[in-house]
């Protein structure tokens, strides 16, 4: 009786916790409020805490017996810069900010981990329980990294985990291989030589090489990249002219997008080839081409290692809900920046039905609280039988 109670008192701390973290977003590298909580919590519990590491990032670690083997496992702590309009009691109280991703779930699923993980010391090892700031597209992960996250607290592996409506919240999605997409940006402009409308052949016409680009530009998806990988080039941005002068030829266009793969060789492969085909729009026309190829984000590919290890760890979690084939997201996740390193898992826990129809990013998306005992038992599951006793 004693135990159920302390078990429903736990329950409902990470509840009012992940809730009020939902009430308090804030965006990457501004999560002030957010990584004095978990610092707080994780201190509370006795073990060492180390803050700053990319900013406001916070790692927790825990040694329990002298297991050699260390690993690390990663929660998210940012918000995005979008406005909440769904109405709940703890609603998102800043406007224009919200978690429509999750990650106040991640926060709180990790802070439940490592409070039962300290009390039950049930494993031989250590544990770097790591805080990321700024996943969304603001490089939190690669900051850490930068700052010394592997020397200062060196992993044998390093595990990440992400919410997934449509999956039960008693069910994970454990897959080796890729999992999520590498995510860079790039930007071409076609610079001419700006003339009046009337009279095309005084300069040379940008707007018509960006057109020929971009009716070109699928042809590197549909006739260079292997067939059997996945890759995805979009042109997202276009810029020319001005709407008040349609009598004038502008000087250029400016083209930009963005560019997906799953393999380091694919993402090569549209960097250089992206460039070629404007270098190659801009000779034919006579004009002269500035490419740029931003790298953000490396694809997340699963190690076979450590995800035989996520996956032990589900299975006995969740027992037969756990889905061994699930396809990987086109999206990104700067926990490849982790998982580069080190060998890594990246995990997909069930965030129930999506409600409304609503997905990450949306603006009623929020967090399954009926996802937390799951989640909790799922790290917790995997330090025991990763730093076995
Ligand atoms: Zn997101
Ligand atoms: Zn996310």
């Amino acid at each position: 009786m004693a135990v159920n109670e302390d078990v429903r008192a736990e329950m409902d701390f990470l509840v009012a916790l992940r809730r009020d973290l939902h009430a308090h977003p804030e965006l990457g590298f501004e999560e002030e409020r957010t990584s004095q909580i978990v610092a707080e919590h994780l201190t509370e519990t006795g073990m060492k805490v180390h803050r700053g590491l990319g900013g406001t990032g916070v790692v927790g670690t825990l040694t329990v017996g002298n297991g050699p083997r260390t690993i690390g496992l990663r929660a998210d702590m940012d918000a995005l810069a979008m406005p909440e309009t769904a109405d709940r009691p703890y609603k998102s109280t800043v406007p224009g900010k919200m978690h429509a991703c999750g990650h106040d779930g991640h926060t709180t699923l990790l802070l439940g981990a490592a409070r039962e993980l300290a009390r039950t010391r049930n494993f031989s090892g250590t544990v770097h329980f790591i805080f990321q700031p700024a996943e969304e597209g603001r490089g939190g992960a690669k900051r850490m990294v930068e700052d010394g996250l592997f020397e200062m607290f060196p992993c044998d592996a390093v595990y990440g985990l992400h919410n997934m409506p449509g999956l039960d919240t008693d069910e994970m999605a454990v897959v080796t291989g890729p999992q999520l997409a590498s995510s860079d940006s790039w930007q071409v402009r076609f610079r001419g030589v700006g003339t009046h409308g009337a009279k095309p052949h005084l300069g040379k016409d940008p707007v018509t090489a960006g057109g020929h680009f971009l009716a070109s530009l699928q042809t590197i998806v549909g006739r260079v990249v292997d067939p059997l990988q996945p890759a995805v080039v979009s042109a997202c941005s276009v810029q020319a002219g001005d709407p008040n002068a349609l009598n004038v030829i502008p000087d250029f266009i400016d083209i930009a997008g963005t560019a997906r793969a799953y393999t380091p060789r694919v993402r090569d492969q549209l960097e250089e080839e992206i460039g070629r085909l404007a270098n190659g729009v801009a000779a034919m026309f006579g004009i002269e081409a500035e490419y740029r190829f931003i790298r953000r984000i490396p694809p997340v590919v699963n190690n076979a290692d450590a995800t035989g290890r996520a996956l032990a760890a589900a299975q006995a979690v969740c027992g037969d809900k756990v889905r061994t084939d699930f396809p990987p997201s086109t999206a990104g996740d700067d926990f490849a920046f982790f998982s580069q390193d080190v060998p890594g898992a990246y995990v997909w826990l069930g965030n129930g039905p999506a409600v409304d129809g609503a997905l990450h990013h949306n603006t009623a998306y929020d967090f399954n609280d009926g996802a937390i005992g799951t989640g909790v038992k799922f790290w917790t599951t995997l330090v025991e039988q990763e730093l076995a006793a």
